[in-house]
């Protein structure tokens, strides 16, 4: 089957019902048909449910779906994208390991890496997207782990995944963890490339519609089951309700990430003809420096696009706030089309220098481009640009 009909037809195994549509397993624990095959699940002889913080019918069948669209052998739901992020480091790293991020990665995820972990040992080191070649520089004999985000947010940045994965040819034992939570894997697969496990904040595309929180790593068997160790003892699970959700959800990725990508790209391409713009950054926009890596990277631009206005930040919040349909909110991925100010919301606790080294300017605005008819979108920010002058 092509990976749009598994998205479809991956499903739980069908009770005595017949039900179509798969139920909600709410269920805290699964009964043993007797004793004995309470203890060979137990000892992991055969496979089988004992409790939802390991496993539920639910949330395997959103890993399932997960694992298909990424290429993944093995993978595990979390209660949100931070749970999934922050085991993808506590459930494989030690105290005297060390990472090497790129440096525009997720607020959250910055605060793990250098304010948390060295509580416990664990150190880090950025390097810049702008200046790969730093990154064999940054490598120490500590080094475990390598993670990053492309496109980077709300820079857009990219980081060329098949050059990343030759570092493995010199240093075996490095995981590479993507977070692949901005691409989706329907436009970018990591793990075809080499990479050890991809990450999610599920909270975005793959809900699409704003309304759960979720998480999920998936990679490579031996280190998933590395991580489930941690999560069956620290307990950070999916919601049987949330794995449902989400497993409905990914029925639709396709066609609406397909959607998102052909929005954002005459987004991008309208705020370009403006006059009002400085620059515009978009994947798959002519003008992005690594055009021709995005054309090769990711199967279309994604739904997000980030600009400069002219005028600085007094002129984005006059922007902002004569947006008519468009609404201001930090989150993305949603069918609503969402403007978002970094430099005063999502990236305020970065200094102006830092914002800078990640592209991030007063004037910046990030629009996650969502599902409504394209005039109407383009036409509340033209509005916008020009009653904001
Ligand atoms: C939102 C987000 C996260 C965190 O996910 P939550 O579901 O909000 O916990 C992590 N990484 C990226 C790139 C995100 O956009």
């Amino acid at each position: 089957m092509k990976e749009e009909s598994k998205l479809i037809r991956t499903q739980a195994a069908r009770s005595q019902n017949r039900e179509h549509s798969v139920p909600l397993y709410l269920t805290s624990s699964f009964i043993f048909d007797d004793a004995e095959q309470g203890r060979a699940i137990f000892a992991d002889e055969i496979q089988g449910n004992i409790y939802s913080r390991y496993s539920n019918p639910n949330t395997t069948e959103f890993i399932e779906k997960v694992c298909a669209l990424e290429g993944a052998e093995a993978g595990l739901a979390f209660s949100s994208g931070m749970a999934a992020v922050f085991a993808s480091f506590a459930g494989l790293l030690k105290s005297g390991d060390h990472v090497v991020a790129f440096r525009s990665i997720f607020g959250s995820t910055h605060q793990l890496l250098t304010t948390l972990f060295p509580r416990w040992g664990i150190t880090s080191t950025y390097v810049d997207a702008a200046n790969p070649e730093g990154l064999e520089a940054a490598i120490q004999e500590n080094t475990k782990m390598i993670f990053l985000e492309t496109p980077s947010n709300p820079g857009l940045e990219l980081v060329d995944l098949e050059w990343l994965c030759k570092i493995k040819e010199k240093y075996p034992n490095i995981i590479i963890n993507v977070d692949n939570c901005f691409a989706t894997p329907y436009l970018q697969k990591p793990i075809a490339y080499g990479v050890d496990i991809v990450s999610h904040s599920a909270t975005k595309y793959m809900d699409g519609q704003g309304r759960v929180l979720g998480g999920i790593v998936a990679g490579k068997a031996d280190l998933i089951k590395e991580m489930m160790f941690f999560i069956r003892h620290t307990g950070p699970a999916m919601s049987a309700f949330n794995a449902w959700l989400l497993s409905k959800s990914l029925e639709t990725l396709p066609v609406r990430m397909d959607r998102h990508c052909s929005n954002a790209l005459k987004v991008a391409e309208a705020l370009e003809a403006s006059a009002e713009v400085e620059v515009v950054r978009y994947p798959h926009l002519p003008s992005h420096p690594q055009y021709d890596l995005a054309k090769r990277q990711m199967k279309q631009g994604g739904g997000i696009v980030t600009f400069v206005i002219k005028g600085g930040f007094e002129r984005a919040k006059r922007f902002l706030d004569a947006l008519e349909m468009v609404l201001i909110s930090s989150n993305l991925g949603d069918s609503r089309t969402i403007a978002t100010h970094p430099a005063s919301t999502t990236h305020s606790k970065l200094s102006e220098e830092e914002r800078k080294q990640i592209g991030i300017f007063p004037g910046s605005i990030r629009i996650s481009v969502g599902l409504e008819n394209i005039d109407d979108i383009v036409e509340d920010i033209s509005k916008a640009l020009e009653v904001s002058r």
